[in-house]
């Protein structure tokens, strides 16, 4: 009898129009797609959405949280080219560059106008410093409305980098299942299963521990390296975000196959005693023994002053190829794999 008077219940009502999609004060009907500057903490975020003909989740897309982190800025910007919102089924949000003053500042991970990295700003403040205010808008206009987010970087300028994934763990199982899934459908073939972040949604820190704190699977991918934008890495780009889209059935087609990953249960992290110049001796990718060799600090005249030594046993995920060190840096990064 319940199913009756449901059946009864639909066909009386019209046809549904799927709503338009609000983000920051722009409307955007249901299939078709936008792209426009928002005015928000002095500065200005470029955003695109593509909001689908059919109804579906929301997927939000983001880069250049870091300013000199760009494979992901040029990936996003073709992805809005492929992207056809009469295909679509969902919304999809792509926010081509997070972090405008730092880019154009030409920054390692900070803002200049304060000195701040946007990623452990989180979840902002209003009324606080130009990087907060950035944080607040990113928590209050994208989060608040998306279900599931990729925030996409790379090393820094000075770093190479094996490309991996972040996937959050907050020791909430279900939500810890949900991105799990999502990370191993990107398809990248090293996963580390972060705990560092707290699960308190008022202390936050970061953009993907902000959803993750607020229920929405989010995950960080780390593509590309030392400034560069180079093609494969754009590609690879593309392509984990596509698996994304596949998964989530923002876009028809068959999502291929999970990919069988590496996962790491931790990063481990060589400090440096001593202030000089760094020679690495291994390179990202290679698989370390606790305490082998990976690189000497020299002074000025080219005298060795330290071994820096793999702190764990396992990939070594991180390496600083480029020469200038400071005591307390951390030159290498080693994931311990799952046993
Ligand atoms: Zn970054």
């Amino acid at each position: 009898m319940r199913y009756v008077m449901l059946w009864l219940l639909c066909c009386a009502l019209p046809a549904h129009a799927r709503d338009a999609f609000t983000l920051a004060g722009v409307s955007v009907d249901a299939g078709t797609q936008a792209s426009f500057l928002v005015e928000a903490a002095g500065t200005q975020v470029p955003i695109t959405v593509v909001h689908g003909a059919n109804d579906g989740v929301v997927l939000t897309l983001t880069a250049g949280v870091h300013g000199d982190e760009f494979p992901s800025i040029f990936a996003l910007q073709r992805l809005r080219e492929q992207l056809d919102p009469s295909q679509v089924s969902g919304t999809v949000i792509l926010v081509h560059l997070a972090n405008l003053a730092g880019f154009h500042g030409r920054r390692i991970a900070l803002n200049p106008r304060d000195e701040k990295n946007l990623n452990r700003e989180f979840p902002g403040d209003a009324a606080g410093t130009a990087t907060e205010q950035l944080a607040d808008f990113f928590t209050t206009e994208i989060i608040a409305v998306t279900d599931y987010l990729i925030d996409l970087h790379s090393g820094s300028a000075y770093q190479t980098l094996l490309p991996h994934a972040y996937s959050p763990v907050l020791h909430d199982a279900a939500l810890d299942a949900r991105t799990l899934a999502f990370a191993r459908a990107a398809g990248l073939e090293h996963i580390v299963l972060y705990d560092e972040r707290p699960n308190d949604p008022a202390n936050s820190i970061s953009y993907p521990n902000t959803a993750q704190t607020r229920g929405k699977p989010a995950l960080t991918l780390e593509i590309g390296h030392l400034g560069q934008r180079d093609e494969v890495s754009i590609t690879r780009v593309i392509e984990a975000c596509r698996r994304a889209l596949l998964h989530l059935g923002l876009v028809p087609g068959t999502a291929p196959p999970a990919s069988n990953p590496r996962l790491y249960q931790r990063l481990t992290y060589a400090q440096s005693p001593v202030t000089g110049l760094f020679h690495p001796e291994s390179q990202v990718g290679a698989e370390v023994q606790q305490g082998q060799r990976l690189g000497v600090v020299t002074d000025y005249f080219g005298e060795p002053l330290a071994d820096i030594q793999a702190p764990a046993t396992g990939t070594l995920l991180m390496l600083l190829e480029t020469p200038a060190v400071s005591a307390g840096e951390t030159p290498v990064t080693v994931g311990v794999p799952v046993p």
